[in-house]
């Protein structure tokens, strides 16, 4: 076929062992894989084979964007990167991540689609990419500091227009938890990559570009983006519905702009603000009309008495810390400390997170103290920030915690390995006496997947608890390569469809209500064909409803679209408020896709593409020892899920989902489970046959699982 547009054209390959700087041309892959995650897992099939361990020399890290990056593509501004990842637990395996900001678009503009890098180097080093033109440069002086000063220092180096992808002492040191920091308020969060990179003696990655891309259809790009800019938009000019002071925004006011309103349970910030503490704005990723990144810039106070930096925020980072079933607190102060210092080391929150619900109740049982973690954790949650004197007090807590895991000292170590590995090791340490073991009870309520693959934090109870459709969440989920948060099932699942309630909440079409049902229902039959799994006991036909989700986050993932944009808190792709029948368009993707690279697809042959590379990931995955056995769930997570009776923590509109009579039967699960694998052309193991893999023009993938005995 004809070249596609809108790519760069090459994708760089380093080598930091040989100092090797090569090429490939990206029309190579741009057809078949897209771009993104497409791209960056074909490339990982190719290259990195099952028996390399994550810290090895020969993993690799393959960061990528796709054809609609660097363009007017809406919420476009987002990178995938896949790699082994050292988080996966127990066995080391294929993982992906995404990271928002603006580093993307100017590799593009730089004139590469992606960036694959493998090797060690000798010392440490950072890799300089301008204009085409890419060098190894020495990183001595950048080694052993955090990721604020080491972007400040490249910066009064290369220019403050350098884009750069920064690791902490937590990834240079191998944490398994560590990060990839952007800015301040992005990073790759999940998969330990920062670790990777450190393992690379990698610090950081800095681009400079100002090339330019050639799109097929300029006029019609113009066009999109402005119809997509109104489909955004959450109310119409004017409108005050529900809770929220709403108020119409094309890139000025953002999420938590909009959870700051009037009426919203954050109201410390405006304390804040009316002091001359802090000063609230927005920011978004390159090309986002929607901002949902909160910046606080911090008063000269309050900056030299506490070292705040200014900064930005979004969700998770902004009360991680005090999490909600823990103490439901406003985004104050110390929070913000938190979060910094945890960037700075470049640690991952949402994991670390995890950690204060374990410590909350191993406090209670005797089975965590002062003195077998080394940490005053009497004071967790107790700090406290004095507006009037500018004091803080009750720091030690999180001064010591976060020094000694970002270090990787004492008690610290054990969780920079990451929680799944901590309570195998207080489960193992007589230390921490004759409880220790009812510690794995509530590890299993945080990490429900119980296989040899890609557990993680839950981050919510969505899956189980979310409207009649929890077979179908948590088939989607059972398979990831991840964990089991926001990115895969909020993103996929959720928030499309309790956002509507959010939006139309005027009309009392609140969760478990009969007018939600029936959107539900609609809104269902409408994208996947059926509403079967949308009424309880809804594991009939969950297993297209997960397979039409993989679809679609798989495409967000390879274009690339911003899923919170998409699916989530803007939900665009599902409601809008100024369409007459408040759907929002499902195939702006793929509009996009066609506009910019002039190609003719319909979302049905896109659709099949993402199905290719989530069927390659999972072949890759297979190869690296995933079975059936594996698509397993632990049973503490449901029965701890069914005593809270409550799901949507803090979801838009506040509302909380109960289980509201439904019951969970694990043989039900099984037959989803079953069925899924038949419908995604897999064998009862789990692993996609030789027909399927051909049908889907992997030939060469079906080979390579047939030489190493897989199939
Ligand atoms: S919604 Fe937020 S994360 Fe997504 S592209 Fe926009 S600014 Fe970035």
């Amino acid at each position: 076929m004809t070249e596609l547009k809108g790519y760069a054209g090459k994708i760089a390959k380093v080598d930091l062992g040989s100092g090797k700087l090569t090429t490939v041309d990206t029309q190579k892959y741009a057809d078949k894989y897209i771009g993104g995650r497409g791209i960056a897992t074909r490339m990982y099939f190719e290259e990195v084979m099952p028996e390399v361990r994550a810290f090895d020399p020969e993993n690799s890290l393959y960061f990528m964007t796709g054809p609609l990056s660097g363009t007017l593509g809406t919420g476009s501004g987002r990178v995938s990167l896949v790699s082994k990842s050292p988080q996966s637990y127990p066995v080391e395996s294929i993982c992906d991540s995404n990271c928002g900001g603006d580093f993307g678009p100017y590799l593009k503009f730089a004139g590469f689609d992606g960036l694959a890098v493998t090797g060690k180097a000798d010392s440490p080093s950072y890799l300089y990419i301008e204009d085409g033109n890419m060098e190894i440069l020495d990183a001595s002086d950048l080694w052993g500091l955090g990721t604020y000063e080491t972007q400040r220092k490249i910066w009064r180096k290369h220019g403050p227009e350098s884009k750069v992808y920064v690791i902490g002492p937590a990834g240079e040191k191998l944490a398994r938890i560590a990060i990839i920091q952007h800015q301040s308020g992005n990073a790759f969060g999940q998969g330990g990559f920062g670790a990777v990179m450190g393992s690379k003696n990698l610090k950081a990655i800095v681009v400079k570009g100002t090339g330019s891309l050639e799109v097929a259809d300029p006029k019609k790009l113009i066009d999109l983006r402005l119809y997509s800019n109104e489909l955004i938009s959450p109310v119409k000019f004017g409108e005050t519905t529900g809770g929220f002071k709403k108020k119409p925004f094309v890139n000025s006011a953002g999420y938590f702009q909009h959870w700051l309103d009037e009426g919203s349970f954050w109201t410390g910030w405006h304390t804040y603000e009316k002091e001359g503490i802090a000063k609230l704005g927005n920011s978004s990723c390159f090309g986002c009309p929607f901002s949902c990144q909160t910046t606080m810039k911090w008063s000269d106070d309050v900056k030299k008495k506490h070292g705040l930096e200014d900064g930005s925020t979004t969700c998770f980072e902004a009360w991680g810390y005090y999490q909600q079933w823990y103490k439901y607190a406003d985004i104050d102060v110390p929070q913000f400390k938190w979060n910094q210092v945890l960037n700075d080391y470049g640690l991952n929150s949402v994991e670390v997170t995890a950690l204060y619900w374990l410590i909350e109740k191993g406090r209670a049982e005797g089975i965590l103290t002062a003195e077998n973690t080394g940490w005053p954790i009497e004071l967790m949650g107790t700090e406290k920030y004095d507006i009037k004197a500018n004091e803080l007090s009750n720091m030690g807590f999180i001064e010591k915690h976060l020094l000694d895991i970002g270090n990787r000292v004492g008690f610290g170590y054990q969780v920079s390995e990451g929680m799944s590995r901590l309570i195998d090791y207080i489960d193992s340490e007589p230390k921490f006496g004759p409880n220790r073991k009812k510690l794995r009870y509530w590890y299993n309520t945080l990490y429900p997947k119980a296989g040899s693959f890609a557990d993680g934090y839950r981050t919510h109870f969505n899956q189980i608890h979310f409207g009649p459709m929890f077979y179908a969440t948590m088939m989607y989920q059972i398979v990831a390569q991840r964990d089991p948060e926001t990115k895969h099932v909020d993103n996929g699942f959720f928030n499309p469809f309790a956002y509507q309630a959010n939006i139309k909440n005027a009309t009392g079409c609140q969760p478990e209500s009969e007018t939600w049902y029936k959107m539900v229902s609609t809104l269902m039959k409408r994208y996947t064909g059926t509403d079967k799994a949308a009424t309880p006991p809804g594991f009939e036909d969950a297993e297209v409803v997960a397979k039409w989700f993989w679809r679609m986050n798989l495409e967000t993932d390879m274009l690339p679209l911003c899923d919170w944009l998409m699916q989530d808190l803007r939900a665009v792709r599902f409601w809008s408020v100024w369409t007459e029948d408040g759907f929002g368009d499902m195939e702006l993707g793929k509009k996009f896709y066609n506009a910019i690279t002039g190609n003719n697809l319909s979302q049905e042959e896109i659709w099949e593409k993402t199905e290719a590379v989530f069927t390659l990931e999972r072949a890759i995955a297979c190869r690296e020892g995933r079975r059936a056995k594996d698509d397993v769930y632990n049973m503490d997570w449901y029965d701890y899920g069914k005593q809270v009776g409550c799901a949507a923590e803090g979801a838009p509109g506040g509302g909380v989902v109960g289980l509201n009579g439904r019951t969970f039967e694990p043989d039900k699960l099984q037959i989803v489970v079953e069925k899924f694998y038949t419908l995604l052309g897999w064998n009862s193991d789990g692993i996609p046959t030789k027909h399927r893999l051909e049908e889907l023009g992997l030939s060469d993938v079906a080979e390579d699982l047939k030489k190493r005995a897989v199939l």
